[in-house]
């Protein structure tokens, strides 16, 4: 849709064909339905892919500053909470109902339950055959996302037009996604949201991490820090490495500070309490059980009685509780996907294909992903406006 209205405002005729029953449904479902479009921090650890610096030259023509202007003009008020920038409406569904009004405004044909059989590069140009007609242009952009959340259309069906033309996808894989963990004891603690640092292991070597309110699941984790580091575990699991998390329930302490906390805790003041009703206070209750368990430490035993080994015991587990991680909950779950076109194949001023001039991609299909935080909507506004503005750029074989 932004490359659709970037093409036709530099003066292009554009067509979008789009095989669901309208356009642009995911974002309905983003931000939890309020749309985090944009965000002010803005950097290079924000974007992800085999070349992350691939970001640099689109989003230097079309910013995060460029983003809240071109939605403000067309309508959307902008909300910021700490730099995460929603439409003040608090509704997902304003985004895409200003882009559908510009949309029309522009006069871009919207061709919906289109269903592409063949795209074709002649010497007049693209041929693009489908159930609906058959469609003709100068130019060919996709922006036809990947895998992830493929009730909302992508499913990956327009691979294979790409692939035809000779571009190759690094692997494509479900990111911002939640994990899933082999231990059976996440049954009994699921429900659990505490403030958890995650420590993802690749064969043993850490590879990330990340800290926020973690929520514990009957088949594993989830939450924005789980997000954040899933597409590491993710790829890594693809490439049938084994994957660990190590979770920190106590990320502000230090492992002796929390041994000296535990130990005041069951000596000084746990007189005529068990080791269970000791910890009360300082964990959810479901956790406490889990933790004695795991440390073979009896619930009822006196806390005064506990010996200093345990206490070790204990808090090590507290500060490194290992899980194994089995799997992701799936390109259904995904918010986005890791992988996409080789930026290798593109150029990086204008996103145009370097082995077919006159094609261009756009959006979540290239090899970029972003971490939470609107950074993925960001990608799709800044390589949108690049692919659709250079599309129609009569100049654009000159460079
Ligand atoms: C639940 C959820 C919440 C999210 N929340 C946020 C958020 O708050 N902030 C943020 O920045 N990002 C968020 N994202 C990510 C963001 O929505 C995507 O990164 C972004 O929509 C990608 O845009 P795109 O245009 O590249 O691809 P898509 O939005 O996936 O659009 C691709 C379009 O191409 C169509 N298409 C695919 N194949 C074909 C074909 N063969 N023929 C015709 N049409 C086809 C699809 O139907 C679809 O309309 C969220 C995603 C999900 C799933």
């Amino acid at each position: 849709m932004m490359a659709a209205v970037c093409a036709a405002r530099a003066g292009a005729a554009v067509t979008i064909l789009e095989h669901m029953d309208r356009v642009g449904k995911k974002i309905l479902s983003t931000g939890n339905g309020k749309c985090n479009y944009t965000n002010s921090k803005q950097g290079l650890s924000c974007y992800r892919g085999e070349t992350p610096a691939f970001v640099l030259p689109i989003l230097e023509q079309f910013s995060f500053k460029d983003t809240i202007r071109f939605f403000s003009e067309l309508g959307i008020y902008p909300k910021n909470r700490n730099g995460y920038f929603y439409p003040a409406s608090g509704q997902a569904s304003s985004v895409l109902d200003v882009l559908r009004m510009e949309l029309a405004k522009q006069k871009v044909h919207i061709v919906t339950d289109c269903i592409i059989h063949e795209v074709e590069n002649t010497k007049k140009g693209f041929r693009i055959r489908t159930n609906k007609d058959v469609f003709a242009g100068d130019a060919c952009i996709f922006a036809c996302g990947l895998k992830a959340f493929p009730k909302s259309g992508s499913d990956g069906s327009a691979f294979p037009y790409i692939e035809g033309f000779g571009h190759t996808f690094i692997d494509v894989v479900p990111a911002l996604v939640q994990l899933k963990a082999k231990q059976s004891f996440f049954k009994s603690i699921a429900g659990i949201r505490s403030d958890i640092l995650v420590k993802i292991y690749e064969n043993k070597d850490l590879i990330c991490q990340d800290r926020g309110e973690v929520q514990i699941t009957e088949y594993g984790i989830s939450g924005i820090p789980v997000f954040q580091v899933s597409r590491f575990a993710s790829k890594a699991l693809h490439q049938g490495k084994q994957v660990a998390a190590r979770l920190d329930f106590m990320p502000d302490l230090s492992p002796g500070e929390l041994t000296d906390m535990l130990q005041s805790r069951f000596y000084r003041f746990g007189g005529g309490k068990d080791c269970e009703q000791a910890m009360i206070g300082l964990f959810s209750k479901k956790l406490i059980p889990l933790f004695l368990k795991e440390c073979e430490i009896s619930l009822h035993k006196p806390a005064e009685q506990i010996t200093q080994g345990e206490i070790e015991r204990l808090a090590g587990y507290i500060k490194n509780m290992p899980v194994d991680i089995t799997g992701t909950k799936g390109f259904e779950s995904a918010q986005v996907c890791a992988g996409g076109v080789d930026t290798k194949e593109l150029h990086p001023k204008t996103l145009e294909s370097k082995l077919v001039p006159g094609l261009f991609f756009a959006g979540e299909v290239i090899d970029i992903d972003g971490i939470c935080g609107g950074y993925n909507l960001q990608w799709a506004w800044s390589s949108g406006y690049v692919a659709g503005t250079w599309a129609a750029a009569p100049q654009r074989n000159d460079i």
